[in-house]
């Protein structure tokens, strides 16, 4: 049996940087990952990271905007580590040799970026994930960590409120493997594909959330999805955020920069819950053509774009068939990050002994209701490298407990009734049903009568999925079986997206209701949490950490 100290689920940068951290801290540590590890979805990352980095920003800037961003329901604490811990980070960065885009002066170059009121984004063109992700990898490799590419972790060894190792697949052979450590760091990103119109890879299907909550951790803040305000009308691909921050204009169908009407400040450079917001109400407004509304980089210069924005113009060209240098390329809101997740504290520690999670998938909670752009990364940098730290201390002082033997037993059998079902739903079926619900009715306008909606056409699919079979019975590279067992999770996050949502009765960041337009901090000032109970989702909720800024009301 596979044995080492700490286990890494994912090797975005949450993963990768939480697994250097632990091998520098003298303990052994494993990354598994269900693709090869450059083609997480950190790759796809293109505008950029944030740090206050220049003599007149401050971490103190960035911390303020971050909680204003969240629409107050940030934990401050948590926000303040990690605007303090900012530039340390994109210093070492750096210094591994990650290759920033630089101004006249050499310095690290950085772009405005929405909601902040200060340029500090720190960017490489509009590649930067692509660029940090191998960065680490590159790190990775320096350590010889252990790899276990394409095995796909199909559950957690928790025996005693103790997380002992997990159970993968080795998706090239179809074997199963029992893999023993100290300690579990869930770091597998995001669940953008429980929507039809996603920015997300398809491999973004919340799988580490769904883990945890089968082994009995928390989840947190589900309700809050974030609608990227720039996605392309056929595919949903992204166009980042740094196309505003560079200066391009949203307009309508009537040629008007209508978000002079909805943030006359800040115009396109608003939040992106309140940018998504403005789009979604031209468009329903009838200002809009073929659902979409606009984005104008005409006036741009030839030469900004192919210096700095060189990736999003190829997209378009490639998949929407327009070159943004002469032609208006037609955008939408699309679903794009997971605010919520595993409930963690600062140091990555979910409430599960032995079980930490970072990045995308957690929540520890830096960016409350909706997040601010360049500060994912952040998050996944800072965060990743905490939890690798707090899970190697932990793994010093606990000895390796045996690996509880029926866990393999349960998943294997799981796995098996599947596999010998010879007619029953499938897999496509429900993944197609599941997010044409979640866009239909859980997107950027809800109210309750869409949201029971959701959650009984929810009910439903799950019903379904007991049924789910396989045409591809073989053992090698059955990714049809890995599809079955994603969908599983993608049930699971998107029912407690719906069951967090109907229960918040507010409007806040990138929760609207339309039944209750108005933020109520009487009532809301605080998080979601959800713990699975039974066959249910049984819900709590706690308070937000406050410990400088009172909400206020939000203006750009
Ligand atoms: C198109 C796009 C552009 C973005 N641009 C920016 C940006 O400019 N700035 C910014 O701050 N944020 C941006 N974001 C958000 C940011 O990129 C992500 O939130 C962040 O990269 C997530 O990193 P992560 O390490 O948490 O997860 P990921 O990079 O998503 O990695 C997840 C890992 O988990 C593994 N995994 C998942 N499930 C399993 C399983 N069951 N078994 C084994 N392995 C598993 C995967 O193989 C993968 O290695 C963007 C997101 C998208 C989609």
């Amino acid at each position: 049996m596979v044995a080492h100290d700490i286990i890494v689920v994912g090797a975005g940068l949450a993963g990768m940087r939480a697994a250097i951290e632990a091998v520098r801290n003298g303990v052994n540590a494993a990354v598994v990952s269900k693709v090869h590890p450059v083609r997480s979805h950190s790759v796809a990352a293109q505008g950029g990271i944030n740090a206050a980095l220049a003599a007149n920003d401050s971490w103190e800037a960035h911390f303020l905007d971050t909680v204003k961003g969240s629409d107050y329901v940030g934990d401050q604490d948590a926000i303040e580590l990690m605007c303090k811990e900012a530039s340390e980070d994109i210093f070492e960065l750096d210094s591994m040799g990650c290759l920033f885009s630089r101004d006249e002066r050499g310095y690290i170059a950085q772009r405005p970026f929405g909601g902040a009121d200060f340029p500090r984004t720190c960017y490489a063109a509009d590649r930067t994930g692509h660029a940090i992700l191998h960065t680490l990898y590159e790190q990775l490799m320096k350590y010889s960590v252990a790899m276990y590419e394409e095995w796909f972790v199909l559950s957690l060894a928790v025996e005693d409120g103790i997380c002992r190792g997990l159970i993968a697949i080795d998706i090239n052979t179809g074997k199963f493997h029992r893999l023993r450590s100290k300690a579990v760091i869930l770091s597998t990103g995001g669940y953008g594909r429980v929507y039809k119109n996603s920015t997300n890879a398809l491999i973004n299907t919340g799988d580490g959330m769904g883990l945890a909550l089968n082994s009995g951790a928390q989840l947190m803040d589900m309700e809050f999805v974030q609608f990227h305000p720039t996605t392309l009308k056929s595919t949903g691909i992204l166009i980042s955020e740094g196309a505003r921050g560079e200066g391009a204009y949203l307009i309508n169908s009537e040629g008007e920069r209508f978000m002079k009407k909805y943030a006359p400040k800040a115009m396109e450079l608003a939040s992106r819950d309140v940018v998504s917001r403005a789009e979604q109400q031209e468009i329903e407004d009838g200002r809009g053509i073929d659902g979409c509304v606009f984005l104008d980089l005409r006036h741009l210069s030839e030469s900004l774009i192919r210096e700095r924005l060189p990736q999003i113009r190829q997209l378009a060209i490639d998949f929407e068939g327009i070159d943004p240098l002469k032609e208006l390329v037609p955008i939408k809101p699309g679903a794009h990050y997971s605010m919520g997740g595993i409930k963690t504290d600062v140091w990555g520690a979910a409430n599960i002994k032995g079980m930490y999670a970072a990045g995308e998938c957690a929540c520890v909670s830096v960016h409350g209701a909706n997040r601010l752009g360049g500060n994912s990364l952040l998050d996944a940098i800072v965060f990743g490298r905490r939890a690798g730290y707090a899970a190697s201390r932990y793994a010093k002082e606990t000895v390796l407990a045996e690996f509880p033997e029926n866990i393999l037993k349960d998943t294997a059998q799981g796995v098996a009734v599947v596999m010998k079902r010879v007619n029953g739903e499938k897999v496509a079926d429900i993944r197609d049903r599941l997010a044409f619900t979640m866009s239909m009715h859980v997107g950027v306008f809800r109210d309750r009568s869409r949201l029971d909606a959701a959650l009984s056409e929810i009910k439903k699919l799950k019903e379904k999925y007991k049924n789910i079979y396989v045409e591809d019975k073989g053992e090698i590279f059955n990714t049809e079986l890995i599809a079955v067992l994603e969908l599983d999770h993608l049930l699971s996050v998107a029912e407690c997206i719906v069951i967090a949502a109907i229960n918040r009765t507010e409007s806040r960041g990138a929760h609207y209701r339309m039944d209750f337009p108005l933020r109520d901090d009487k009532n809301w000032l605080k998080h979601t949490l959800l713990l699975k109970d039974g066959g249910g989702i049984k819900l709590s909720y706690r308070d937000v950490v406050i410990t400088k800024y009172w909400s206020m009301e939000r203006k750009y």
